[in-house]
């Protein structure tokens, strides 16, 4: 039977680490679905057609390159809800430091108890990305600051453009 997997985030915006942990997840999974998370309280910066085409420009080359089925959807509802109905037995997510650990035990700790038969995945960051955040992409993108060591170059144009 294929290995089906989950990627949930918020991806707002994809981020290189988001991207490593994709190409990553893709090497040891035969199909992985990028779930864009639109159920956040917070209005995000991108919409959520925006992140999808986002992550959907850059998966083809990492499809090819690891030969797992790459697709995105989005999803509003919970992630192990998400994880069923794409038939993935596994979710991925990404560890880079003591406060995602924290809030990740928590988060597989619950959706391990609502779906047993889901279970939780970490990939730690590499050391080239485990710096990047989200949230400091777009403070950095709202004061002016470059955002390309980052982000895909398409993406730190769609920065600039939001700021205009
Ligand atoms: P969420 O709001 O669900 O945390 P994010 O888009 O911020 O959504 O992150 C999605 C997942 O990607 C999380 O597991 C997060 O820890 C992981 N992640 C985010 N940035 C990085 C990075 N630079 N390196 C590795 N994993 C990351």
């Amino acid at each position: 039977m294929a290995l089906t997997g989950i990627y949930p985030g918020s991806f707002d915006p994809l981020t290189n680490g988001h991207l490593d942990i994709i190409a990553r997840a893709a090497a040891i999974l035969d199909r992985l679905v990028v779930v864009v998370g639109v159920h956040h309280g917070k209005k995000p910066l991108f919409s959520a057609e925006e992140r999808v085409a986002m992550l959907e420009e850059q998966i083809a080359p990492i499809a090819a390159a690891t030969g797992a089925e790459i697709t995105v959807q989005t999803f509003a509802n919970l992630t192990v809800d998400a994880a069923r109905s794409v038939d993935a037995t596994v979710i991925i997510r990404g560890l880079r430091d003591s406060g995602d650990f924290d809030y990740e035990m928590k988060l597989a700790g619950m959706n391990g108890e609502m779906a047993p038969d889901v279970e939780t995945v970490f990939l730690t960051a590499s050391p080239n990305v485990r710096h990047i955040a989200g949230t400091l992409v777009r403070q950095i993108a709202a004061m002016g600051g470059n955002t390309a060591p980052f982000v895909p170059a398409s993406v730190s144009m769609a920065l600039e453009k939001k700021r205009q």
